[in-house]
């Protein structure tokens, strides 16, 4: 492995639940899961259902982050191979108060009836942390940020090398918090930011917790980032769709993610 790369891995960016149609062939039907590589460390920015496909041999076990728990976040965790490879350890870190709270939330969805097992039954060795407020996974430093979502969700700053890569998604900004984004965000080499909704859809989802590209495209100028990557695209946005969005954005700066695409940063 190449230790001064800084790699972004895009294995799903599909919002509130997968969809399989012709209509997602370009962008992509899994859900939120990205692979960040860095210094010889993998952290899985959620757990999707895009992890199923996940890479899942390593030289040190990955982390995998959870910005919280809503189910298009960990729908991958159950069928993650690597969780059922004895010896294969992996570390889960999810918000919560203590380790044992935020194991238990989990496992009220991955227990019967809902799923044969607990997430600590698998032959694989899970180890589950709750996420501080700043923290570092081998040389990749962590910061995180309260972000603004039904529930809440955490907002994560990856810094390795100089460089650094904000994870913004299932976030409804507001005006105290998108000044307080702006400067968690600042001078970063890329942000994922939620762009679920157009601006008129978002009129009549207000209070659903996401966002749009334009909004993004506000907080890659006044954080003085370089590049932007929308996320968390709407089940009902087909690629035709996307596309469009993507040219009326009219940014080299700035484009819809797509699964299996990679970003050197
Ligand atoms: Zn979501
Ligand atoms: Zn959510």
């Amino acid at each position: 492995m190449d230790h001064s790369a800084f790699r972004l891995t895009v294995l799903g960016t599909r919002g509130s639940i997968p969809v399989t149609n012709k209509a997602c062939a370009v962008f992509g039907g899994s859900t939120s899961c990205y692979m960040v590589q860095a210094g010889g460390e993998t952290v899985f920015l959620d757990a999707g259902s895009g992890l199923v496909f996940a890479p899942d041999t390593f030289d040190r076990p990955p982390v995998i982050l959870l910005s919280h728990l809503h189910l298009d976040h960990i729908l991958g965790l159950g069928m993650y191979p690597r969780l059922s490879e004895e010896g294969a350890v992996t570390k889960l870190m999810l918000p919560g108060t203590s380790p044992m709270a935020a194991a238990r939330r989990l496992a009220a969805v991955y227990t019967p009836p809902f799923w044969p097992l607990l997430l600590t039954d698998y032959a694989g060795t899970l180890i589950t942390e709750t996420i501080p407020w700043s923290f570092f996974v081998g040389d990749i430093e962590i910061k995180t940020m309260m972000g603004r979502h039904p529930g809440s969700c955490l907002v994560f700053r990856l810094c390795y090398g100089g460089r650094s890569l904000v994870y913004v998604t299932d976030y409804e900004p507001d005006a105290r918090s998108f000044k307080a984004l702006i400067s968690f965000s600042r001078g970063a080499d890329l942000i994922l930011y939620d762009a679920q909704y157009t601006p008129a859809e978002y009129e009549k989802r207000k209070g659903f917790g996401h966002s749009t590209a334009e909004k993004g495209i506000e907080l890659l100028e006044k954080s003085g980032a370089e590049r932007l990557l929308l996320i968390h695209h709407d089940p009902h946005a087909t690629d035709e769709e996307l596309l469009r969005r993507e040219r009326e954005l009219m940014r080299d700066d700035a484009h819809y993610a797509r699964e299996g695409e990679e970003i050197s940063l």
